[in-house]
């Protein structure tokens, strides 16, 4: 009898759904709906899940829905591709929260800023919901109308609850013209009748696939060089609402199971306070449960780095924020044979979507420990004194390029105004930067310099160094090796440089 139990659990892994997704679909009791609030249908004519919605589709869904709720502003374009699709976002939250926005907006610069008084009490806490910046995963974005369609439409008092405590900025897709690419394959090659076959041609999209962007780059390894436009913008919307939480949607191999961080503890970034593992533990608890509740298998701790911050779900985790990685099995089209069963476009949708309510829900629950932790992250740091010193020797155009890449991280840098000599080296007035140790975003700071040879475990999944100075090839002192063997940095005590402040624009001549 034990034994014919088995394939009903494996089908329980995998719910079948129709060739569609609505909200009767992934509630047992659908809420009661606000019939002012368009479905994703009637703006577009097509069901969420019934194919792959193409970036305009999206964009013009959410942006009815902002017309006609008073739970959500779209905030606008904050960059444009190489394709020339807009990059758009949306703040969602309660009607009283949206009407004081920019109060809201200015205390998250108070919060980070140790000068500052703040009431944390008053504060929402800020999550920021990111979805499917690898095209080719594309059950994110797809998920995003109908999470709109929920959060602005349900009649629910306990979601309208979380609204009081979370502003959400609500970042459909990262990458449209990857997502564009992969749709229009999907699309294209489907049959009438889809087939579930992987070897199918639908499931196998050629070079260039949708995982990258118009050139071809992976954008979750651009957070840190921010090369690309969408890399930019991206920054600049992070840094103007300093989230609580980051969430990152993404897709994995069909034959997985849903994964949520904590990732695997021994590949966690040195940097990121302990603290951060146990919040995004308690995070973890509210996934977990929405996903037992419906039978669906995920795993946690057993694979995926926390440590190369270049990607999104760990960038965070170095600015007093809370970075989570989702990885949804993918159907990679309308569906597939799995070694679980059935695997569809729209069951993994409706995956996205219940990970995106349990963090909603997870973000009001935790809403002061989140806010303590951003507030302590930066008014608790240990004090450094002194500077890093560099140049590029008489290249001002390397050296501009490595200043603009500290700046969109917020890191401040000077320039020094008379001539330094340290460690027999000479750094010229004028030509030459120096970054102070202590400024907010010093952990950051010290994370670029870091120079990391040895690691717990001889696995890894992703990027396992970048020292930003050797990737420049740069001059500077301390050299790295006396970095990393003095922990408390104290130098230029009889040699102090003369700095003049230049907040991130030095004045280089560039050729
Ligand atoms: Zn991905």
């Amino acid at each position: 009898m034990k034994y014919l139990l088995l394939p009903f659990v494996l089908l329980i892994n995998a719910p079948s759904f129709g060739q569609s997704l609505t909200l009767n679909d992934v509630f047992d009791e659908p809420p009661r709906l606000n019939e002012s609030i368009p479905a994703p249908k009637d703006i577009t004519d097509v069901q969420v899940g019934e194919r792959h919605w193409y970036h305009y589709e999206i964009v013009n869904y959410l942006d009815a829905v902002a017309e006609a709720s008073p739970r959500m502003v779209a905030l606008g374009e904050h960059a444009r591709t190489y394709g020339g699709r807009p990059l758009v976002s949306y703040a969602i939250s309660t009607p009283e929260n949206l009407a004081r926005l920019d109060e809201i907006k200015a205390a998250r610069s108070a919060i980070i800023d140790p000068a500052a008084k703040v009431d944390l009490s008053a504060q929402p806490a800020v999550l920021h919901m990111m979805y499917s910046i690898h095209g080719n995963e594309p059950s994110g974005a797809n998920s995003t109308p109908l999470v709109a369609y929920y959060l602005n439409a349900a009649q629910d008092a306990e979601l309208l609850e979380q609204l009081a405590d979370v502003v959400i900025i609500f970042n459909p897709m990262l990458n449209p013209d990857g997502l564009d690419r992969f749709a229009y394959w999907s699309n294209a090659h489907r049959g009438m009748n889809p087939s579930f076959d992987p070897n199918d041609r639908e499931h196998a999209q050629s070079v260039p696939n949708g995982r990258t962007n118009y050139y071809w780059f992976d954008l979750n390894r651009d957070w840190l060089p921010h090369q690309h436009p969408e890399s930019r913008g991206r920054l600049s919307l992070f840094h103007e609402w300093k989230p609580n939480v980051q969430l990152d949607f993404h897709e994995q191999g069909s034959n997985s199971n849903f994964f949520f961080m904590p990732g695997k503890p021994e590949r966690t970034n040195p940097l990121t306070p302990d603290i951060n593992q146990v919040l995004t533990a308690k995070i973890g608890e509210y996934h977990a449960q929405a996903f037992d509740a419906e039978g669906i298998r995920f795993f946690t701790e057993e694979g995926y780095d926390d440590f190369f911050m270049g990607k999104g779900s760990t960038y965070p985790d170095l600015f007093g924020t809370v970075g989570i990685l989702f990885e949804q099995p993918s159907s990679r089209g309308a569906g597939q044979d799995t070694v679980n069963g059935k695997l569809t476009f729209p069951f993994s949708i409706s995956n996205q979507f219940r990970a995106s309510l349990s963090s909603i829900k997870a973000t009001a629950a935790l809403k002061d420990e989140l806010l303590n932790y951003q507030r302590n992250f930066y008014t608790q740091q240990k004090p450094k004194r002194g500077h890093y010193l560099a140049s590029a020797d008489g290249d001002p155009t390397r050296l501009a390029e490595f200043v603009r890449i500290l700046s969109g991280h917020q890191i401040e840098v000077e320039v020094l105004a008379s001539d330094v000599k340290a460690e027999g080296k000479t750094f010229k007035a004028g030509e030459a930067i120096a970054i102070p140790l202590d400024q907010p975003q010093a952990t950051y700071l010290e994370t670029l310099w870091r120079e990391q040879l040895e690691f717990e475990e001889n696995v890894f999944y992703d990027v396992s160094t970048w020292t930003l100075p050797w990737a420049f090839n740069l001059s500077i002192v301390p050299s790295l090796s006396e970095i990393t063997k003095i922990m408390e940095l104290i130098f230029f005590a009889y040699n102090k440089p003369k700095l003049i402040s230049c907040c991130g624009r030095i004045p280089f001549r560039v050729p």
